[in-house]
């Protein structure tokens, strides 16, 4: 039986879990005491741990032996999509995570409809991203930065920076092409919004320039993806093959 999996930001010998994680886990999940779980610290680190205490409203474990997760990839993918309409940016966030995606960047472009991003948003993403690391078995909680504008991505760091662009003839694998997948590398992926990427856009992203920082255009194939199809279909597209 999969055993139940609990967040805990510092894993050591005995935890005392906070009210409401004792309360979800004796009230909802029935646990007893002496039974198995699993401990993880969001960072990539986990522990097998026995309920050793169950006093009123407080829930004890004792851990076991703490190791890495197994379920991360050499591969360290961040998405940065535009801001989206509706709760599209979640819903990507949730499927991101389950796919291995290790960060989300929220990116304000020129054609964004959206371009209010209120200061609760980030919390909530915080929250959706670490339900989802839970829910598929990952040790690891993606971060999620706070927004950008489009032109401060080229100064992050990232071993490749591709941008999807579906006028692009460079396709996916032949820019990941000389790539091995158990080395370790670090990709940037940006999706634009509902109405794409204006000109200005594209040009703050360096395409055509050598420098160390720029952006490759990739295409996703010869249809034009809905802006929240996009990042979920590069995820899996990067991560998925090879068992990343
Ligand atoms: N009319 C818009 C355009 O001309 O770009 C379509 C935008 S599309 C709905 C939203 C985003 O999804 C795009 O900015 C791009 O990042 C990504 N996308 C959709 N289809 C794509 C494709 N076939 N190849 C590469 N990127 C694609």
């Amino acid at each position: 039986m999969r055993l139940h999996r609990v967040f805990v930001s510092e894993l050591k010998p005995e935890v005392w879990l906070s009210p409401s994680e004792s309360h979800h886990l004796k009230q909802v999940l029935r646990v007893k005491l002496g039974q198995k779980l699993i401990v993880f610290n969001g960072k990539g680190l986990e522990a097998e741990a026995e309920v050793s205490e169950l006093e009123g409203l407080k829930l004890a474990l004792c851990l076991g032996e703490i190791k890495a997760s197994d379920v991360e990839s050499a591969w360290r993918l961040i998405l940065a999509l535009s801001l989206l309409k509706g709760d599209k940016f979640a819903d990507v966030i949730r499927q991101g995570t389950e796919l291995g995606v290790v960060g989300f960047i929220p990116v304000l472009s020129q054609y964004c409809d959206v371009r209010e991003f209120k200061e609760g948003r980030l919390e909530r993403y915080k929250r959706i991203a670490q339900e989802a690391s839970k829910q598929c078995g990952r040790s690891l909680i993606p971060d999620i930065y706070p927004l950008h504008q489009l032109a401060d991505l080229i100064h992050l760091p990232a071993d490749l920076k591709l941008v999807a662009h579906p006028y692009s003839h460079l396709t996916l694998s032949e820019s990941l092409a000389g790539y091995e997948v158990d080395k370790t590398l670090d990709i940037l992926c940006l999706t634009g919004p509902e109405g794409g990427f204006s000109p200005k856009d594209l040009e703050n992203l360096k395409l055509e320039s050598s420098e160390i920082h720029s952006f490759k255009a990739i295409q996703l194939g010869k249809r034009i993806l809905r802006a929240e199809t996009a990042p979920i279909a590069l995820a899996s597209a990067i991560l998925l093959p090879q068992g990343l």
